[in-house]
């Protein structure tokens, strides 16, 4: 018997877990961790419904947190077997798990302090030293090459062009006497058209598709983000004002310098001192670099070249805090790119404490802004935010590009799905706040006329 539970994902957006379980023999694809409002997070703490030793195989589609990042707690908890992903995924969870680890270790630590756990003393999720226990277990595949479970189950990676490493996972189930079947995973689905990365990759047949809903009921602004790029760093090098960009690490800081080096080339902007200022970008930037088989073909004519297409003329990534803190003395127009990307933590919070009281400079919001975030009081324009204890206001001007999301809309998920010669048995709409899910689903219904369910949490689906 095969089935597909819902252990994650499944009317909401992050902690991505779905499982396969083909005559008892489990496999999960992605682990993620819940994320956003509290009632979510806690999530992270109930005990998954398999004791994870019971697992034997796990796939990641990509390497960010609500995919990856339940894997140290896994490890910790008991799984012992191999992790697969491809070779680009494999090289970003080595950056990221750790940090989530740093991350619930604070989180625990200011517990602690504060006294507010009701645990006493406040334990992390997980710890770097289950961050590094997991990394042992992760296993590198290229794109398209047969990764043999068992006897019955095959894996594939395929391109999904949403991140560095992003991919789709296709399951292939053999059973005697009949034809195999195919269960496809979309992960998080990228756009088309974008610089650096491969386009989403075309599938044309599945049995059974997992799909994501993240935008779901919406379009992307069409605005050209390049342009409006353009427009802001001018007018504020007029003004002798910095350019500062919240953003994250991973994905978004490298279509920003990738745009940038494009601008100074067409001269279209100064060239102006460009900084990105977080290690984790840092490190990011480099994978980036090294992991062509990524690279789409404007990227890979500037491989060919030797450029370094993702630095501009006067660029700097920078590492340590003393280099952070210089960022600050340097008089002049400069942008500097800094994580987090919703201006929750991180160092670009020194940079917005220094640079928002001024009225010369300029903070863009380039990504998602959730509801209570820093980031999001900044774009609903308040005069004043909080940052390290300290009320600062806010003269800078605070501009949005809304059209450089890492994630498909509806438009662009329809076009993916249009691409399949025959429709899926059953399509299972997943990651989507239930608006969005239910938008797409009934998009689906109307012009394609598939089999559609949203499935609920710990929802086990029989696969015939
Ligand atoms: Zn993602």
């Amino acid at each position: 018997m095969t089935t597909l539970t819902f252990l994650g994902a499944a009317g909401t957006v992050t902690g991505s877990k779905h499982l396969l379980e083909v005559d008892g023999s489990r496999l999960l694809v992605d682990t993620g961790l819940f994320q956003g409002l509290k009632e979510l997070r806690l999530r992270n703490w109930e005990p998954l419904p398999i004791p994870a030793r019971s697992i034997n195989w796990i796939a990641l589609t990509h390497a960010h947190i609500d995919h990856s990042g339940y894997l140290p707690r896994l490890v910790r908890d008991g799984f012992q077997g191999p992790v697969y992903c491809t070779k680009g995924t494999a090289d970003l969870v080595k950056i990221m798990l750790p940090d989530s680890a740093r991350l619930q270790e604070e989180d625990a630590e200011y517990a602690n302090r504060k006294g507010f756990s009701k645990h006493k003393p406040a334990a992390p999720l997980y710890t770097e030293e289950d961050a590094m226990a997991a990394l042992k277990l992760v296993r590198g595949a290229d794109y398209g090459e047969p990764v043999e479970l068992s006897e019955r189950v095959t894996l594939r990676f395929i391109p999904a062009g949403h991140i560095l490493g992003s991919s789709f996972v296709a399951a292939d189930v053999a059973s005697k006497g009949r034809d195999p079947i195919r269960v496809l995973f979309s992960g998080d689905l990228g756009r088309y058209n974008e610089p650096i990365l491969n386009d989403p990759s075309p599938v044309t047949e599945a049995d059974f598709l997992l799909v994501e809903s993240t935008y779901g009921d919406r379009l992307h602004e069409h605005t050209n983000p390049k342009e409006r790029l353009a427009e802001i760093v001018n007018a504020t090098a007029q003004r002798g004002g910095k350019v500062i960009i919240p953003a994250f690490a991973v994905g978004r800081t490298q279509l920003l310098v990738y745009y940038l080096r494009e601008l100074e080339e067409e001269g279209k902007i100064p060239v102006l001192p460009v900084a990105v200022d977080s290690p984790m970008a840092a490190s990011a930037t480099r994978l980036y670099t090294k992991h062509k088989e990524d690279h789409d073909i404007d990227m890979q004519r500037l491989d060919e070249k030797h450029e370094n297409s993702l630095a501009t003329k006067n660029f700097s990534l920078v590492q340590g805090r003393a280099g952070s803190k210089a960022l600050n003395e340097d008089k002049g127009p400069a942008i500097i790119i800094s994580a987090s990307g919703m201006a929750t933590g991180g160092r670009v919070l020194h940079h917005l404490a220094q640079y928002l009281p001024d009225a010369a400079s300029t903070v863009v919001m380039v990504g998602f802004q959730a509801a209570g975030t820093r980031g999001r009081r900044l774009q609903d324009g308040e005069r004043e935010v909080r940052i390290h204890g300290e009320m600062i206001p806010v003269r800078a001007a605070v501009e949005t590009i809304g059209s450089l999301s890492a994630h498909a809309d509806r438009s662009e998920i329809m076009r993916w799905l249009s691409e399949f010669k025959r429709p899926p048995k059953q399509t299972f709409i997943v990651h989507g706040e239930p608006n969005a899910s239910t938008a797409l689903k009934d998009r689906i219904i109307s012009e394609l006329g598939w089999n559609v369910t949203i499935p609920v949490y710990k929802e086990e689906v029989e696969l015939t």
